[in-house]
């Protein structure tokens, strides 16, 4: 079943190109990963699928419902209404600062539109502190946390909301390296729970691993999909060859 499909996006800023009629597809209960060089427009594609970015043209259909059809969006009703069942996990966390853990992750269901009751959204928090090993930190405040448990506060926060599909951008690039591993296996457990996912990622055997599906993308466009055996077992693609170190 399609989660998501993207077909023929294009994204300018000004004169510069990003995506260049980009298509996927993202199929339910699937782990998506994206690879590609610095700069090819990875970021931009993931923050267009949550409407961090308006694209110029092309389609994202999430489900039955077009976000954007031909380069033309709906409301913001019906955009929030498709945007909400999303998460995503940023490179450098973007934790409120001024709030606690728990308050971190309460923020949002509290505001949420279809308000949640504030024991649910107690307990709610708590459960998925303990799921991501930080039960013990639920009154502390970010900047006493490592950048591994900051990670991990904001995948437990982007669980909150119950999103239907996680996006992650390069959840590890900002750990020091002996940090990445517990991010790893939160993101491994939800891949075991058959979370969709889509994870930007230059952890190759992580992708390897945990991915259904391998995206390498160069300068704005697909070059090429396939299971990670086939991507990096026996890339088609000479781009994809030279990025992977095999040319
Ligand atoms: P990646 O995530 O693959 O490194 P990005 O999507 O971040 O690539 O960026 C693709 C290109 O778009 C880069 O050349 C980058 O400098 C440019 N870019 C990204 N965001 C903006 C922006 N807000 N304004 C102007 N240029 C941008
Ligand atoms: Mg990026």
């Amino acid at each position: 079943m399609t989660m998501i499909q993207v077909d023929g996006l294009h994204k300018s800023f000004g004169e510069l190109s990003v995506l260049r009629g980009v298509s996927l597809e993202i199929k339910k209960n699937q782990v998506v990963a994206i690879i590609g060089p610095s700069g090819s427009g990875k970021s931009t594609l993931l923050r267009s699928l949550i409407h961090l970015e308006q694209v110029n043209g092309g389609s994202i259909r999430i489900g039955d419902d077009y976000l954007v059809r031909d380069g033309a969006y709906g409301s913001g009703t019906e955009i929030k209404r498709m945007t909400a069942r999303m998460g995503m996990v940023f490179q450098h966390f973007h934790l409120f600062p001024h709030l606690t853990v728990r308050g971190n992750l309460e923020l949002a269901p509290r505001h949420a539109a279809r308000k949640q009751e504030t024991a649910d959204v107690r307990r709610n928090s708590l459960e998925l502190l303990q799921k991501v090993g930080l039960s013990d930190k639920a009154e502390v405040y970010p900047s006493r946390l490592s950048g591994g448990q900051k990670q991990r506060v904001a995948i437990a926060r982007a669980l909150m909301m119950k999103p239907e599909l996680l996006l992650f951008d390069e959840p590890t690039s900002a750990l020091d390296p002996e940090l990445t591993g517990e991010v790893l296996k939160v993101i491994r457990e939800l891949a075991l729970e058959r979370m969709t996912m889509v994870i930007v990622t230059h952890e190759m055997s992580f992708a390897r691993e945990v991915a259904d599906q391998i995206i390498f993308m160069d300068k704005g466009e697909v070059i090429e999909t396939g299971t990670p055996g086939e991507l990096f077992g026996n890339p088609q693609q000479a781009r994809t060859r030279a990025f992977l170190g095999l040319a």
